[in-house]
């Protein structure tokens, strides 16, 4: 029989980055959610503690945190002729489900884009010649500029808890960071990943040679942060920190105003 839930304000349909920073946002405006997810529910304690999250068989051979291909998939042709076939495994980008979704088991990265790839077709107009564009090719300019996205990327970086140095704060080029970024507005919200031993040779080697090498920013934390959007509950980031759950999971199913099923 159709079970019929209390009206909420608004549904969010599925709990990865997007729907929970959407609903943490629209929750802090008072707003009641309620998010269906199709994927398992998740919390830091007990499906990031350790050892558990570090169970090899389970989560690096069974893929525990990964979409399972026999519920979603795709499928491939080679052709308009052949009956298209489902994929039994997928290789190696591994698509989640569950609350955090992909979020739980990227690999963190967090590049923001140089200002040239805002306007990639003029670039390469002005720089090689209108005539090195093949017709059809879909390159584009974006109808945006870097300059109207940064205060997102800065927001973002405050929510995830990325870890990093920045090398062009307001056009103010800082050694120990990255120099050929594109203006950023503030620091990020955590230091540098310590370097490991090896990276640490690269980099004495690289900077010998006059180069800049800098940190990456990544999105594991480098040390306990409570991130902007989340709930009072510091272990999020720990887990992050843990190098195994590459990620910080905005918990908004913490709030009273919100709901997950
Ligand atoms: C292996 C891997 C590595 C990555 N590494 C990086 C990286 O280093 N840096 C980076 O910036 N990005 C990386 N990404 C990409 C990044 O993780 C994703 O872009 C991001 O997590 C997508 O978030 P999302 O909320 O838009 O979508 P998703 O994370 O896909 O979330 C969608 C959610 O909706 C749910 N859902 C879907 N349909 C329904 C339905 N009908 N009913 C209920 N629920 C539904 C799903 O179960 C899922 O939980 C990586 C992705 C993968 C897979």
């Amino acid at each position: 029989m159709a079970k019929q839930n209390p009206k909420k304000d608004v549904v969010v349909i599925g709990l990865g980055w997007t729907g929970a920073i959407l609903s943490m946002e629209l929750a802090q405006e008072g707003l009641e959610i309620l998010a269906p997810e199709c994927g398992d529910d998740r919390n830091t304690v007990s499906d990031f503690q350790y050892p558990d999250i570090i169970d090899e068989l389970k989560y690096g051979i069974r893929y525990k945190l990964m979409q399972k291909p026999s519920k979603f998939t795709l499928t491939v042709r080679r052709s308009m002729d052949e009956i298209a076939r489902p994929y039994r495994h997928l290789g190696s980008f591994l698509p989640s489900d569950g609350v955090g979704s992909a979020g739980v088991h990227w690999n963190g990265q967090n590049w923001r884009p140089q200002k040239v790839e805002y306007r990639l077709r003029s670039y390469v107009e002005e720089t090689f010649g209108a005539d090195v564009i093949p017709e059809g090719m879909t390159i584009q300019d974006w109808s945006i500029t870097y300059e109207e996205q940064e205060p997102y990327f800065d927001q973002f970086e405050k929510v995830a808890g990325i870890s990093g140095k920045v090398g062009n704060l307001n056009g103010e080029i800082i050694e120990s960071g990255n120099p050929f970024e594109a203006p950023r507005s503030s620091e990020y919200p955590l230091p540098p990943l310590p370097h490991t031993y090896d990276a640490e040779l690269f980099r004495q080697a690289a900077k010998a040679k006059g180069l800049h090498p800098f940190p990456r920013p990544a999105g594991n934390a480098s040390k306990a942060y409570t991130p902007m959007a989340c709930s009072s509950n510091p272990a999020i980031s720990a887990a992050s920190a843990s190098g195994s759950v590459a990620s910080t999971i905005p918990s908004p199913h913490r709030r009273p105003a919100f709901w997950t099923r």
